[in-house]
């Protein structure tokens, strides 16, 4: 251990309680890995706060000894977020698990960044409300708002920027700011809110979240439209989208992935290129988009549609959408996964997937497609084989033609699992001259590059 790290374990031990400091070999390796392929990294110290104040005297700390700090929510990112490369404090924000207020009348709720997006769900039902952002991992809402996360509802209610009324945010030198306020809209001084969300904990930690919740629609249906084409399906997401239809949720599962869901959720789905849908909203409006759906789906090939209104059918299908990664996991034991997330402007979303699958196929490796389609977001899951260095490679090509197809045409490298260290390669192909402007705020507010360095952008200490 080196002295600034003995010296700042015995600072933490001051302001913190003993059990919420850990050098502990098995806590260190769960603070050295998220759910990706990409290689692990010790902490030096693992950290437990609970409380802002307690962050806050975290930082000061860190930054007077210029020590790298990683905020940590669940770990369940996908591009090596979390993984600390230069060693160092890792914060886990578990201990900050408190929903603070359910402001009910105003449709918003303030929480502490350890809190899960299913804890949250469970606390609103009893309020008649939910919180829409839905990744396929339980993850938690700071940890969200930092990778400006979305899901399966994101094409009615919006990414984790859209939610994000205020943040209170620990700056690297232990000030903490609010970045925002209750207000429906504010067209007063910068969108820190904005900036802060999808920073990553590149640019601060944060503490407390107030977030828009909604109240849970009268009427819900759900169906599985199966295609004879990856291509027919999409192309009828399109033109479902341009009829303006409120569609609540539009994901694509392909062939392959359907067959890992019914081996994994123990379903008997059409082993077809299959696209799960859901309406919600008051009955007889409902109706009429459904069946106008309908319409347009079998204009586009569409060979069969199931319905399924009651709760549990519902509750399956989407349990078994979320539980697709999981399901390439469970199925491919001593495998990594892979997980492209492109993300396209909508009228080059069909030639992007059948681009996609064709290459896939080329390659001969396990995986599939799906994604949130309605947003123009799409993955391609891999399962590769890490010691086998011909796999890796073929991965990594694969998944960087993909990024390439999508920046050429205007789209981003990554839809919603964020930059890392996976997608950094390419931040300055997708951004120009906008990257210099993102490196001059990194520095302003984190002079000593402390916050999760190498992280999104490749900053020299
Ligand atoms: C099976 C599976 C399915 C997934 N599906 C989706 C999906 O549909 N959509 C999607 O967007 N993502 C998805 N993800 C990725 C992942 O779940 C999201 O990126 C999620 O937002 C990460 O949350 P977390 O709590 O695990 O954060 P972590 O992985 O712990 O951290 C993520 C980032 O946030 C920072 N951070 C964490 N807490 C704070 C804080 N309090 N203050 C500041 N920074 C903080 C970390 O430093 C890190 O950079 C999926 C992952 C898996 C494994």
């Amino acid at each position: 251990m080196s002295t600034s790290i003995e010296n700042i374990l015995n600072e933490l031990k001051k302001v913190l309680k003993e059990d919420q400091v850990s050098i502990n070999l098995t806590v260190r390796e769960l603070h050295s890995k998220d759910e990706s392929y990409h290689e692990t990294c010790l902490p030096d110290i693992v950290v437990f706060p609970k409380n802002t104040n307690e962050v806050s005297e975290i930082m000061k700390l860190a930054n007077h000894y210029q020590i790298p700090v990683v905020p940590f929510g669940r770990g369940s990112s996908l591009e090596g977020h979390i993984i600390p490369y230069d060693n160092g404090i890792t914060i886990d924000f578990s201990l900050m698990d408190k929903i603070l207020e359910v402001r009910e009348n105003d449709l918003l709720v303030k929480v502490q960044p350890g809190v899960t997006r299913s804890q949250l769900n469970k606390e609103l039902k009893k309020y008649g409300l939910f919180f829409s952002v839905d990744p396929g991992a339980d993850a938690t809402l700071g940890g969200m708002a930092a990778t400006n996360a979305s899901g399966t509802t994101t094409v009615k209610y919006g990414v984790m920027r859209d939610q994000v009324r205020d943040l209170e945010v620990v700056l690297a030198d232990g000030t903490f700011i609010h970045t925002g306020n209750l207000a429906a809209k504010s067209a007063s001084g910068f969108h820190l809110n904005g900036l802060f969300v999808g920073s990553e904990g590149t640019l601060g930690c944060f503490t407390e979240l107030t977030l828009r919740v909604y109240g849970i629609p009268e009427f819900t249906t759900a169906a599985r439209a199966v295609f004879p084409s990856v291509q027919s399906a999409v192309e009828a997401v399109t033109s479902i989208l341009q009829t303006g239809i409120p569609i609540a949720r539009v994901e694509l599962v392909d062939e392959e992935s359907i067959r890992q869901v019914n081996r994994f959720s123990e379903t008997n789905y059409v082993e077809s290129p299959t696209l799960f849908l859901e309406f919600d909203g008051n009955e007889a409006g409902l109706k009429q988009d459904v069946e106008f759906t309908k319409e347009i789906m079998e204009d586009h090939g569409c060979v069969d549609i199931q319905f399924e209104t009651d709760n549990t059918a519902r509750t399956k299908l989407w349990d078994a959408r979320h539980n697709l990664a999981y399901a390439y996991i469970h199925g491919n034991v001593g495998k990594k996964m892979m997980v492209t997330d492109v993300c396209v402007p909508i009228s080059e979303l069909a030639d992007a997937v059948v681009y996609a699958r064709n290459e896939l196929s080329s390659i001969g490796l396990i995986g599939g497609l799906t994604g949130h389609v309605g947003d123009g977001n799409f993955h391609a899951i891999l399962m590769i084989d890490m010691t086998d260095a011909a796999e890796v490679a073929k991965a990594e090509s694969f998944n960087e033609k993909i990024v390439h197809y999508a920046l050429e045409r205007n789209g981003t490298c990554t839809g919603e699992h964020g930059v890392g260290i996976g997608k950094q390669k390419y931040q300055a192909l997708e951004h120009g001259a906008a990257l210099q402007v993102m490196e001059k705020i990194k520095i302003a507010l984190d002079p000593n590059n402390i916050l999760n360095p190498q992280k999104i952008l490749n900053i020299e200490s």
